[in-house]
């Protein structure tokens, strides 16, 4: 039988170890010139004008709300099939979390849902928008931008799927997830499963300076020493904590891995692509159902997942033969955290349906073609085709 094939993995190269091993023996372990490097590096490669790199995707959402002045009388719209985080974040701020149902066709927020939402409330109810360019499907972001324009929203985009992904505008420019065009603030992280590995590792994009500069602070306890913004002056020693902020700095050791992982990033999401060309075309004319994005948007494939109705005998099947798929996700709605702000089964029924038959096939720049052909093989014999 062959080797384990999980749903996603992490591929380190030698120059990746290098790279670590060059910052262990030099004088910054935690914030040194490598975390500069990093957010520079990604900055430019996502097409921002800032990046503030953080401890993980968590803290770098955690940051967004705080930035953005989350607070008790906060309600702010997320889709339910998401990663808890991109929802937990309001929580942190004590702010509400107002969840809206997702379009079949892209498993994203339906903005038509948000659309009503927005319509059928009185005028300043919600603050802001955190769309989830699930799987790594582009969010239409620049229709978003229009309606929370409309209702003075600001928008957080949870890119952490997205990295190299895109949508095309009304005026046919690649907008590419995270580049801040539309959104406000855009995150990504940096787990292992994710496009880009640091281990544990985040990173905040957007092109407005005023939230780049408060994100720097919070980043660091609050503390600033920008003799522009201190209310007195002592000495060369001197600093002020003006904001209550975190430690949520991520150390250069990561960063050097982050970096030496960003030299790789193109070459890798194309790989993603070929595999999830091979995936679509092996499931064509089957009963089993893929998400194919039309030509103007680049999917990044953080995730390849499929609907199918006998999704628990395939999942149970698939371990039989080492094949790890996951369920991404069970929608956070449901979990019981979140039904004690009375959300309950039946709230959400294109998310529950959606849950009720997906499973996340293996998709990582390592799956080899047999590996590959193999999972088709086992998917298929399972499968009510
Ligand atoms: C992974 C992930 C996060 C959180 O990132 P961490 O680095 O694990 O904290 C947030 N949102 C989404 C959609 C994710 O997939």
């Amino acid at each position: 039988m062959p080797k384990a094939i999980p749903y996603g993995r992490q591929d380190i190269s030698q120059a990746d170890i290098d790279a670590v091993v060059e910052i262990l023996k030099a004088d910054y372990l935690t914030q040194g010139p490598k975390v500069k490097e990093f957010e520079n590096k990604f900055a430019k490669y996502i097409g921002a004008k800032y990046a503030v790199a953080v401890a993980n995707g968590t803290a770098a959402l955690h940051l967004c709300t705080l930035a953005l002045g989350v607070n008790e009388t906060s309600k702010v719209i997320t889709p339910p099939i998401t990663f808890a985080a991109s929802s937990n974040c309001v929580r942190y701020c004590g702010g509400e979390v107002v969840f809206s149902d997702i379009a079949a066709n892209t498993i994203t927020l339906d903005i038509e849902k948000v659309r009503m939402l927005l319509e059928n409330a009185p005028k300043e109810t919600y603050q802001g928008i955190i769309p989830v360019d699930f799987a790594g499907y582009p969010v239409n972001l620049e229709a978003f931008r229009q309606l929370a324009d409309e209702y003075g929203l600001w928008i957080i985009e949870d890119a952490c799927h997205a990295p190299g992904g895109f949508f095309t505008d009304s005026k046919g420019v690649k907008q590419n997830c995270g580049n801040g065009q539309f959104a406000d603030l855009a995150i990504f992280s940096f787990h292992p499963v994710k496009h880009i590995a640091c281990g544990e590792g985040g990173m905040i994009t957007t092109n407005r300076k005023d939230l780049y500069d408060e994100l720097l602070t919070l980043r660091t306890h609050g503390i600033t020493k920008d003799p522009k913004k201190l209310q007195e002056n002592h000495g060369g020693w001197y600093m002020e904590m003006q904001i209550l902020g975190y430690n949520y700095r991520i150390p250069d050791i990561l960063c050097a891995l982050g970096s030496s992982q960003l030299d790789r990033a193109v070459k890798k999401l194309e790989i993603r692509r070929k595999i999830a060309k091979k995936y679509d075309k092996a499931f064509e004319g089957t009963k089993i159902k893929t998400i194919i994005p039309p030509n103007e948007v680049g999917h990044a494939y953080h995730l390849y997942v499929i609907q199918i109705e006998n999704r628990k005998e395939l999942y149970d099947y698939l371990r039989t033969q080492k094949i790890y798929a996951q369920i991404h996700y069970i929608p956070t709605h449901l979990m019981p955290y979140y039904k004690q702000f009375g959300y309950k089964k039946g709230d959400f029924p294109t998310a529950e349906a959606y849950y009720e038959k997906c499973i996340s096939l293996p998709m990582y720049p390592t799956l080899t073609e047999e590996e590959q052909e193999f999972v088709i093989e086992q998917v298929l014999k399972i499968s009510d085709v």
